[in-house]
């Protein structure tokens, strides 16, 4: 599932909405529904505070990255909190902890502001009611709203999951003593009990941790793939997965003669060439859905070509299949065509990998 919303930057910092929002949304609007009969205005500024909070959070993260030249991606509002994505993680577990460590001493930092700055009589904090506390609709009960979702934050990035800042923290910490995937295995199984005794404590005394739990456990999931995933491809490149024994065909070339090849081989989409030129790519969709025509191969490619470098990581290669559509890239090297990298050749690739190696 990926339906993320695209919102803007701040301070250069791309900012997107996890789908896991949509449900802290939900939550919000039945909270609103049990506790009050109308109140759209409190509705707006709990999702405000919260969105706020989380969008500090990750400033805190990101600023330090910055100032250590590591370069954030994204980062997605979640209903967990935030989570960054690195652009390209950096080869040193110390500077990874101190952009870990970042964030949650933006949430520690308005905890402790807030705690003496306000004269809290009678506070105290109630995990399974802190929308109790927005109803006075006052600046008091909106600051205390603010301290609570702060707890909150700081609790969820405490727990040792991937992706919250502890199972980075912890990741980085055991990196120092071991190497980056033994420590990204460690951390997923330490998160999977994590998650078993969060489904377990939400079975005895609250449905909502057993919500929570749910949320982490697809989360973590997702995470704990990608973190390995990358682990593994580190310092890997492309030439090490491409596929190098590739059919070309030519732009007037017959569609037919492509689809005659597609029954037989393995081979799903093609790269197109002319006087020794790449001119665009032939994606397995087009194919199929034009199979019955009698038409010519420039009339369906896609002129519109990305080139991958055979010496490049191919951990660049994995992020970009996550994010683009197409799934099937020419490779070249000294600007000639050396092969080609689609996605399930890189998983088969990943597939034997993390056989050797986890
Ligand atoms: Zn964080």
């Amino acid at each position: 599932m990926k339906a993320n919303l695209y919102l803007g930057k701040v301070f250069g910092m791309k900012i997107k909405l996890h789908w896991t929002f949509y449900i802290l949304l939900l939550w919000l609007a039945i909270q609103q529904l049990i506790y009050t009969t109308n109140s759209l205005l409190l509705m707006f500024l709990a999702i405000s505070i919260v969105f706020l909070s989380v969008v500090l959070h990750e400033l805190g993260h990101y600023l330090v990255a910055k100032k250590l030249n590591i370069k954030f991606e994204e980062i997605n509002i979640s209903a967990l909190g935030g989570i960054h994505k690195y652009e390209k993680q950096s080869n040193s577990p110390k500077e990874e902890l101190l952009v870990e460590i970042a964030g949650l001493l933006v949430n520690i930092s308005i905890i402790i502001f807030l705690y003496s700055f306000m004269s809290l009589n009678n506070y105290n904090f109630n995990f399974f009611e802190i929308h109790k506390n927005l109803l006075n609709l006052t600046i008091q009960s909106s600051l205390i709203y603010v301290l609570n979702v702060n707890i909150l934050l700081l609790v969820f990035n405490l727990i040792p999951v991937f992706p919250t800042d502890a199972g980075s923290i912890l990741r980085a910490i055991l990196t120092l003593k071991t190497n980056r995937l033994k420590a990204t295995t460690i951390v997923s199984k330490i998160g999977f009990f994590t998650v078993l005794i969060f489904v377990l404590l939400g079975l005895i005394y609250n449905m909502l941790l057993l919500f929570i739990a749910a949320l982490f456990l697809l989360e973590a999931y997702n995470e704990n793939e990608f973190a390995k995933h990358v682990t593994l491809l580190k310092e890997r490149t492309v030439k090490d997965a491409m596929l190098t024994n590739i059919t070309t065909f030519k732009p007037q070339d017959y569609l037919h003669n492509v689809v005659n090849k597609l029954v037989v081989s393995t081979e799903t989409d093609f790269v197109i060439k002319e006087n020794g030129l790449v001119k665009g790519v032939l994606y397995h969709n087009d194919i199929v859905n034009n199979s019955t025509r009698k038409i010519k191969i420039k009339d369906v490619m896609n002129y519109n070509v990305e080139f991958i470098n055979a010496e490049d990581e191919l951990s660049k290669v994995y992020n970009l299949f996550k994010k683009k559509g197409s799934s099937f890239f020419p490779v070249i090297q000294n600007q000639k065509l050396v092969g080609a990298i689609n996605s399930s050749n890189l998983n088969e690739y990943l597939l034997l990998l993390s056989r050797l190696y986890l």
